[in-house]
């Protein structure tokens, strides 16, 4: 199944965000590069303080993306060779693959099939001795029941770690995601919710001696300027980034309204239509909707007439984590984790992004619909 070429409606329409942001956005720009400030600086620790008050957690650590965040939390936790992490096969392959970069192994569970986040009635389950963290993914910008979550990991003496790569303003009973775990890691990648122009992320944290040793880790674990007192690596967010960052901030919680709003034209044409599920909002969540994903029983019909119709789409994901080639080597098969593969046989992501108005979403639903 491929895309058409000429497309009408995109998945996501950065320009709508950048366009009214251009002047400000080019003199944050000229502002660093005048003074030749390009590594670490005044724009990072801005943004880091920025986006942790924003998210409402205490201390920030920027770093190259969000796959190096998730990775530099478990380091700055001491996870590595002999751990296990428990996390989803229903989320971006980064998930999984930052944890077998500590050394330390993957454990799957599956997820529930209304929210796509982990089930947490599986977690108990996978949990041995050698079980460090949790790490749930708050999937196409919707919470994992962080209160199931907390309670099993605060009774096992588990980390949890929180994936926010697409949850940026997205709250669990009121209150932000990214500050229940231990650590949260989330992604700038220019796609999420709040997007940088290239790759970039950050870790947040209330613990001051953790958001220390990550921000010590993403500086090849450098005490002082001569000497280097743990492992560590080069991971820092560039500060062009973060003076983007910063300019966009302040637009996040409008443009996830703005998703809200399409979410609810599509919701409002779709719901009930045979063949088509909507998006399930879990109970105590606010949904950001990083992405709108319907299932569909007749999908490969529904993707004809989006291409024909010039509207482009995704899947997000077509393949679970535990099926891909590059992960063939964590001994899991087809029929492990039923829901998720089931799920990836159905899913179709639609347009959505701040911006998008109500004649675009009929488009696309007339087209989803026939
Ligand atoms: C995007 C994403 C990541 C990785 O972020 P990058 O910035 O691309 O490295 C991790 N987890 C999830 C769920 C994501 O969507």
């Amino acid at each position: 199944m491929t895309q058409k070429k000429t497309i009408k409606i995109p998945l996501l329409d950065l320009s709508r965000q950048h366009k009214p942001l251009m002047n400000e956005i080019m003199d944050a720009l000229k502002r660093n590069i005048d003074a030749n400030s390009f590594i670490l600086g005044h724009d990072v620790a801005k943004l880091e303080e920025e986006f942790a008050q924003y998210c409402g957690a205490k201390y920030g650590v920027g770093c190259a993306s969000g796959t190096d965040a998730l990775y530099i939390a478990m380091k700055a936790l001491d996870i590595g060779p002999g751990d296990e992490v428990i996390t989803v096969p229903y989320t971006f392959m980064a998930t999984v693959g930052a944890i077998e970069r500590t050394g330390a192994k993957p454990i799957l569970v599956d997820v529930e099939p209304e929210t796509f986040t982990i089930d947490a009635k599986l977690i108990e389950k996978a949990i041995s001795p050698r079980t460090k963290a949790i790490i749930p993914v708050h999937l196409y910008g919707q919470a994992a029941d962080l209160d199931a979550v907390m309670e099993i990991a605060n009774r096992r003496k588990l980390f949890v770690i929180e994936d926010c790569a697409q949850a940026h303003g997205a709250t669990w009973k009121g209150k932000k995601v990214g500050t229940f775990g231990i650590i949260s890691a989330f992604s700038f990648f220019p796609s999420k919710n709040l997007g940088a122009m290239g790759d970039a992320g950050i870790c947040l944290t209330d613990d001051k001696a953790l958001a220390e040793r990550m921000a010590r880790i993403r500086i090849h674990g450098r005490g002082s300027k001569t000497e280097s007192i743990e492992k560590g690596d080069n991971s820092r967010i560039d500060t062009l980034q973060a003076a983007v960052l910063r300019v966009k901030l302040p637009h996040l919680d409008k443009w996830n309204d703005e998703r809200r709003r399409a979410a609810g034209w599509y919701d409002s044409r779709l719901k009930g239509k045979t063949g088509i599920r909507v998006p399930i909002v879990g109970k105590n969540r606010t949904h950001v909707y990083h992405l709108y994903v319907i299932l569909a029983d007749n999908r490969a019909e529904i993707i004809e007439r989006l291409n024909e119709a010039g509207i482009a789409w995704g899947l997000h994901y077509e393949l679970p984590v535990h099926t891909m080639k590059g992960f063939a080597n964590l001994g899991y098969k087809e029929g492990d984790f039923p829901i998720s593969e089931s799920l990836c046989k159905k899913i179709i992501s639609v347009p959505i992004f701040p911006g998008m108005t109500e004649s675009e979403v009929n488009e696309v639903t007339k087209a989803i619909l026939g």
